[in-house]
């Protein structure tokens, strides 16, 4: 069987809706995913890096969000005919490690929690592929870098891309 690596954040999970929320409520504006086209939200508004670092250093942030659409049924269908791993990047907020293991076991109970891989540099992650939003991880990764559309990378083209999980399905089981 051949072994796929899925990233949680803006793959799997939809952090960027909580975040653009908890922003434009604590701030009273209305940032959009068209205003972070090519950019991250620390890069649109600087002057508040730090405050937006915090959203993400308070250990439930990363408990109840979303599941992005069809990640579900669809990683359920790609752990019949592959190794399916989770690698998380979690060492920029250590404090994450409990929520986002709760989170992956409450929506994805079928997933072996022994195939779950909390790092920092993925280059460590021995599979065939790797899905990600980062395109600073698919760098590093040797083996296929996928990339999962997220407002940030939308200019990048050097990758394989997916816009959402049907794609993903339609890549590795069509
Ligand atoms: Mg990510």
């Amino acid at each position: 069987m051949k072994r796929i690596a899925i990233d949680m954040d803006e793959v799997m999970a939809d952090f960027t809706k909580k975040f653009i929320s908890l922003y434009n409520t604590d701030y009273q504006e209305a940032i959009t995913l068209e205003d972070l086209h090519g950019k991250k939200l620390r890069e649109l508004r600087p002057e508040r890096a730090e405050a937006l670092r915090n959203y993400l250093v308070d250990p439930g942030y990363f408990r109840d969000l979303e599941v992005m659409p069809d990640a579900q049924a669809v990683i359920k269908e790609l752990s019949g005919k592959y190794e399916v791993y989770i690698a998380t990047a979690a060492m920029h907020f250590p404090s994450s490690f409990t929520a986002k293991y709760e989170w992956l076991q409450e929506h994805f109970p079928f997933l072996d929690d022994q195939h779950f891989v909390f790092c920092g540099d993925k280059s460590v992650i021995k599979a065939d592929y790797l899905i990600d939003d980062n395109v600073y991880q698919l760098e590093r990764f040797t083996g296929e870098g996928i990339l999962y559309t997220a407002p940030h990378n939308v200019h990048t083209t050097e990758y394989t891309r997916v816009n959402n999980w049907q794609e993903v399905r339609s890549y590795f089981l069509d």
